[in-house]
């Protein structure tokens, strides 16, 4: 992929099909080539990753201005949504396309190309990579293996812009120290800190949350609660976190529809609402083809509209939000048939 030899038009272009955030590895591949002088083209389609929405009719490029051509794809349903016609090197990546392939380590390690995204407000990179975990349902550990530092943010730092954007999958799982040390340079940095994923709510300690709640975060924090049995060690930490920090100010990714019980679900969701916390649903793909899917789609939808979630009872939420009678009858029947207690 980074042959250049017969590269006569001196011309590159990156196609971006789904990422609702600038993809840090075009950026890279933006920086590689236009080091190498060549003139390098962004296309965003902005397709959506859920596999329910309307599936995109697969997007013919046309390629000819280009020596080569890349596709980055995140999500599996998108899998084939682009075609590139007339162009002799078409490379694809991304999660959504083989978890498996990799940048080449020369273009892996290199500063992302800031100008690629116009109006992006984030120097963004990863420190860590890899997990201290192996959770079924998650390629990161299959991918990127053990955790183990990455790089250092000066790395992909861009002083100029406003904020900083952090990547890793379980930062949380350093040893204390390391850990420390980082968000104490987050802090020195002066700018706005956000971590993108699911933070581990289980690794928290008395220092790390101190240190974390420290820096001047962008939003709200955001952990992960994947697993329901979980829960006695979220709420041991949650105890502890919450002498900090205050109410609807924190929010759980909670995956649902992979091993979980409908029950499980409606526990986790109720027992964060309890403790002013917000859920963000996130529906395995399970959900979308499953005899559940109604209940799965009224609690998503309930969950993943705070204002709802804080002030309306999924009961009544249930009540008012179905146009008809019979689509309401669909998820009733369904919490009749698994016994669910709703509130
Ligand atoms: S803890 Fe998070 S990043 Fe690590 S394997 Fe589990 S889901 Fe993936």
């Amino acid at each position: 992929m980074l042959d250049l030899r017969g590269c006569k038009k001196k011309r590159i272009c990156l196609i971006d099909v789904d990422s609702s955030i600038p993809n840090l590895a075009l950026m890279k591949l933006s920086t590689y080539f236009k080091k190498k002088k060549f003139k390098v083209d962004l296309i965003q389609l902005n397709y959506s990753g859920y596999p329910d929405k309307k599936k995109e009719e697969t997007k013919i490029i046309d390629g000819k201005e280009y020596d080569k051509v890349f596709v980055s794809i995140l999500f599996l349903p998108n899998k084939d949504a682009v075609k590139v016609i007339n162009c002799k090197e078409v490379h694809c990546g991304g999660t959504g396309y083989n978890f498996r392939k990799k940048l080449p380590e020369k273009v892996e390690h290199l500063y992302p190309d800031y100008n690629l995204y116009a109006g992006n407000e984030y120097s963004i990179g990863y420190i860590t990579r890899g997990c201290i975990r192996n959770c079924k349902f998650c390629f990161v550990r299959k991918k990127e293996g053990m955790l183990h530092i990455y790089a250092s943010i000066k790395d992909f730092y861009n002083p100029k812009l406003p904020k900083i954007m952090l990547l890793d999958n379980n930062f949380l799982a350093l040893p204390e120290e390391k850990c420390l040390e980082f968000l104490r340079q987050l802090k020195k940095t002066g700018k706005k800190i956000t971590f993108k994923q699911g933070l581990d709510f289980r690794l928290l300690t008395e220092n790390k949350i101190k240190a974390l709640i420290d820096l001047n975060y962008d939003g709200e924090f955001i952990f992960a609660f994947d697993n329901p049995l979980d829960k006695p060690i979220i709420e041991r930490n949650l105890k502890l976190w919450k002498r900090f920090v205050g109410n609807w100010k924190t929010k759980f990714y909670v995956l649902i529809g992979f091993e979980s019980t409908l029950k499980q679900d409606l526990d986790r969701v109720y027992f964060l609402r309890k403790n002013k916390c917000l859920p963000y649903i996130m529906r395995h793909t399970n959900c979308y083809t499953s005899p559940n899917k109604p209940f799965y789609t009224d609690l998503a939808s309930w969950c993943n509209q705070p204002g709802l979630f804080k002030n309306m009872p999924f009961k009544t939420f249930i009540d008012k939000r179905h146009a008809t009678k019979e689509r309401k009858m669909q998820t009733m029947k369904i919490i009749e048939d698994e016994g669910l207690k709703i509130i």
